[in-house]
């Protein structure tokens, strides 16, 4: 079987070398049962996802990564990092083996179309300024979706997939920050500061984390977290809880019998931040926030409305792509057999973590099993 690997860009792997500098967060420590519930997917069911990891899980991919001299660990947090924070390492080794089994590499090869002619595809690249094609009998993309595109994943298949029928879920900004139409004020007093052991809710869901105030708005994993719902929202806002774990009884009684400024005294015996106080004090009228009870609900209910997402460009990945109902179990397009797609040019989402690179490992291995299979004329 030969294999020839293809990219726009003049070398691959351009994002995972960008997502090292942040230091690889390759995947999580935690059991199947809790890692298949980070996903959400249009139309498919938490066991489709059991089903998928389990082909290449936690677990795999850290003996990949071992198996390529690199070993990994398991941070406070149950994030799974190499020892070194490196993603350059990795690849490298990983380049050279594929070449060591035969895989060719042919870099600044954008594909721009596919042509189905009875069992076999006929691939149209553009090489700098002139065009080549080459004949396949199967082809698995995995183009990426259309965050940070100076890394090659620019999005452009969609109007090429789209060409051949298939219907494609719009990409759009996934794990993100979100826009705020700060007070001037609040930026002046907080920009750039963070919001610790808080809880940030959005519709019906509550996520434990820390946000960052930016100029723009808002950033965060606790927010990433929250994209999808936030998303569904027709008036998108967050409700943050500063001190999650105390009543508002409790912490009311923590200020009754003490004389000076409310929000002063608050700020000492609550351990408030800056940044909380200031969006206390911004986010209330005087009147509501000048009893200790009427505060302590304050702290525990700060209603911010956003705007909008900030621009898929920017986002660490993106939602949308090909729908699982264009797919059958082997991640073959229905309409186009010997045709199978992988990663995050998919639709389906999860938070930061490292179940990103966890979910293209996995729905790669998915693809190319089922590549395999459909070459030598098993596949179902
Ligand atoms: C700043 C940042 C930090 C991140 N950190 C982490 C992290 O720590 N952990 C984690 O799990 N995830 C992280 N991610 C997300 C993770 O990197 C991506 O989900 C993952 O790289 C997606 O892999 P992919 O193979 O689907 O697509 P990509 O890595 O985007 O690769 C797509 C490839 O397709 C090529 N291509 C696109 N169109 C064409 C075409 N028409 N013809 C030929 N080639 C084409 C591109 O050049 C590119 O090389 C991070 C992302 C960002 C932006």
């Amino acid at each position: 079987m030969k294999v020839t690997l293809f990219d726009a860009k003049p070398s691959v792997g351009r994002k995972f070398l960008i997502a090292g500098k942040g230091g690889l967060n390759l995947t999580h420590s935690e059991t199947l049962e809790r890692f298949v519930k980070r996903y959400s997917s249009q139309g498919t069911k938490e066991s489709y996802w059991t089903s998928l990891l389990s082909g290449f899980d936690n677990t795999a991919l850290r003996s990949w990564a071992e198996n390529l001299g690199i070993e990994t660990f398991i941070g406070t947090s149950g994030r799974v990092f190499p020892k070194e924070f490196k993603a350059a390492p990795l690849l490298r080794r990983w380049v050279e083996r594929l070449r060591a089994q035969g895989v060719h590499f042919l870099t600044n090869h954008k594909l721009v179309g596919i042509i189905k002619h009875d069992d076999r595809f006929t691939l149209e690249f553009h090489q700098h300024h002139d065009k080549t094609t080459i004949v396949t009998d199967a082809v698995i993309l995995a183009l990426g979706g259309g965050s940070w595109p100076e890394t090659g994943s620019t999005g452009e298949w969609v109007s090429l997939l789209q060409g051949l029928g298939i219907a494609i879920t719009p990409l759009t900004s996934a794990n993100c920050g979100w826009e705020v139409t700060w007070n001037p004020d609040i930026i002046q007093e907080t920009e750039g500061l963070p919001l610790k052991n808080i809880e940030v809710t959005a519709g019906e869901k509550t996520i434990a984390g820390e946000l960052l105030i930016t100029r723009y708005g808002l950033e965060g994993g606790a927010l990433y977290q929250l994209g999808a719902t936030l998303r569904s929202l027709e008036k998108p806002s967050l409700i943050l809880d500063l001190k999650p774990s105390f009543t508002a009884e409790e912490l009311a009684l923590k200020i009754q019998h003490t004389s000076g400024d409310l929000l002063d005294v608050a700020r000492e015996s609550w351990k408030l931040s800056p940044a909380g106080v200031s969006l206390l004090r911004h986010f209330n009228d005087h009147h509501s926030i000048n009893s200790p009870l009427g505060l302590a609900k304050a702290a525990k209910r700060i209603t911010i409305p956003l705007t909008k997402p900030r621009p898929l460009s920017e986002a660490i990945s993106s939602a949308g792509g090909v729908p699982f109902s264009e797919l059958d179990d082997s991640l073959m397009m229905k309409r186009l057999p010997g045709l199978f797609v992988a990663g995050e040019m998919m639709d389906w989402e999860a938070p930061t973590g490292g179940y990103l690179l966890q979910g293209c490992f996995a729905t790669g291995t998915r693809a190319a099993k089922g590549a395999i299979e459909y070459l030598e004329g098993k596949h179902p």
